[in-house]
C-alpha cells in the first residue's frame, strides 16, 4: 500500500530549487540543455503542462507527466485604475484554495507611451505582522508562498504588459502581501530567477526586497551576494511611536534595526531605502522628521514618503498637501534624500491585503492577539 501512495505523490518541479531541479533532471538523465529547457518552460514561458513544452521529446514528456506536475497560479480577477494601475486577485494552485494580490503600476512618457513598468508582488498568504494600518496583517499569516508562485505572478502580468504595452516589466518590489524576509528561502529562491537570463531576464538592481526590519534576515542578506536592494518599512522614527503601530519593533527595536542596517552596508556597500507612510497627526511633526534625519544618517539611505491609501476600520489616515511639504521641506533643508510616492489606484481597491480577504474567514496566526 505504502509503495503505491509514493507512485502517486508526484514532485511539483517549481517547489524545487534550482540545485535540486538540476539534481532531478541528472537522475533522469537530461542533458544540460534539456534540463535548461525544462527550466525555461517553468519560469519563463510559464507553462502550466508537460504537453506544453513542445521541444522536449514525447518520451520526455510521458516520463515527466508520470513523476511530477506543474503547478501554477491563475488570475482570479483584475480592477484597472484610471490611472493605469491594474490589480490582481491570484488563486494559487494547492490543496488549499487561497488567493494574493500583486500590483502592476505604470509609468508614462508624455506621449502616453508606456515608460517604467513596476510589479508589486506578494511573497505569503497573510501576514502574522500585525501592522496596524495593513490590510494584510488583519488576516493574520496561513502560508508561505514557493518561489515558483513568487514568479509566476510577474511572468503572468509579463504576458498582460507585453500585449498591453509591447514591453515587459522592468522593476519588481516585494511589497505586497507578507513579510518577505519571513518567507526568505523562497523570495531570495525567486528573486534569482527573476534575475536569470534563462528566467525573467531582470537586473538585480531593479529588484527590491522590503522588510519590517527581521535583523537576523538582513545580516543574512548581506552575507548572500544577491545584488538586490533591501528596502526597511520604518513607518515611525522613535520606538513608542513604532511600537504603537508595528508589534514586530516590541522585539526588535530601531537600536537592533540600526546594527543590522550598519552591518548590512558594511558587507554591501549597498545604499538602502526606508518606506515611511506619512499619517495625519501621527508621525508627521517637525520632531518626527528630526528622528528621520537621524536614521537616514545610520548609513547612505534614501527615504520614500508614500501618501497612504486608507484602508477601513483603520484610524491612521493619510495626511494633507500642507504637513507634507512641512515635512518634505525638513527632510531636504538637512540634506536627506526623499522622495513623495502618491498613491497610485486610488479609485481601485486600496490597501494591499483588502481583495484577498474572505468573507467570515478565520483569522491565521499572529503576532497581534485579540
Ligand atoms: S505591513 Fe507588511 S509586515 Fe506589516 S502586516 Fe502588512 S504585510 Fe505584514
Amino acid at each position: 500500500m505504502e509503495k503505491e501512495l509514493d507512485v502517486v505523490k508526484k514532485t511539483d518541479l517549481k517547489s524545487l530549487s534550482t540545485a535540486e531541479l538540476k539534481e532531478f533532471t541528472d537522475e533522469l538523465g537530461l542533458m544540460g540543455y534539456r534540463a535548461d529547457q525544462l527550466y525555461q518552460w517553468l519560469y519563463q514561458k510559464g507553462a502550466s503542462s508537460f504537453d506544453e513544452m513542445t521541444n522536449l521529446s514525447k518520451d520526455l514528456r510521458a516520463k515527466l507527466n508520470d513523476i511530477a506536475e506543474v503547478r501554477k497560479i491563475s488570475i482570479h480577477s483584475k480592477q484597472e485604475s484610471k490611472d493605469g494601475t491594474i490589480k490582481f486577485l491570484f488563486t494559487l494552485d494547492g490543496p488549499e484554495e487561497y488567493k494574493v494580490e500583486a500590483v502592476m503600476i505604470p509609468d508614462f512618457y508624455p506621449d502616453g507611451a508606456a515608460n517604467r513598468l513596476t510589479v508589486c508582488v506578494s511573497s505569503q498568504v497573510g501576514c502574522m505582522f500585525g501592522c496596524s494600518f495593513c490590510a494584510t496583517g488583519k488576516m493574520g499569516f496561513f502560508r508561505n508562498l514557493t518561489h515558483g508562485e513568487i514568479v509566476d505572478q510577474v511572468q503572468i502580468i509579463n504576458e498582460l504588459t507585453e500585449e498591453k504595452f509591447g514591453k515587459k516589466i522592468n522593476n519588481v518590489v516585494y511589497m505586497g502581501m507578507g513579510e518577505p524576509l519571513h518567507n526568505y528561502k523562497a523570495v531570495i529562491e525567486s528573486a534569482k530567477i527573476l534575475s536569470d537570463p534563462l528566467g525573467i531576464d531582470l537586473s538585480p538592481r531593479r529588484i527590491t526586497v522590503s522588510t519590517v526590519g527581521l535583523t537576523k534576515q538582513i545580516k543574512q542578506l548581506s552575507d548572500e551576494d544577491t545584488g538586490v536592494n533591501l528596502a526597511i518599512s520604518l513607518h515611525a522614527a522613535d520606538d513608542e511611536k513604532r511600537n504603537k503601530i508595528m508589534p514586530i519593533n516590541e522585539s526588535l527595536n530601531l537600536e537592533q534595526l540600526e546594527e543590522a542596517v550598519k552591518y548590512y552596508f558594511s558587507k554591501t556597500q549597498k545604499p538602502l531605502t526606508y518606506e515611511y507612510l506619512l499619517f495625519d497627526d501621527f508621525n508627521d511633526s517637525r520632531q518626527d522628521a528630526l528622528n528621520l534625519v537621524k536614521i537616514a544618517r545610520w548609513v547612505p539611505s534614501k527615504i520614500n514618503i508614500i501618501m497612504y491609501n486608507d484602508v477601513a476600520g483603520v484610524k491612521l489616515k493619510r495626511v494633507g498637501e500642507t504637513r507634507l511639504n512641512q515635512f518634505m521641506k525638513i527632510l531636504t533643508d538637512k540634506d536627506v534624500t526623499a522622495t513623495v510616492r502618491r498613491s497610485r489606484g486610488d479609485d481601485i481597491d486600496a490597501g494591499c491585503g483588502q481583495l484577498a480577504i474572505r468573507e467570515g474567514q478565520k483569522k491565521g496566526k499572529s503576532l497581534v492577539k485579540e
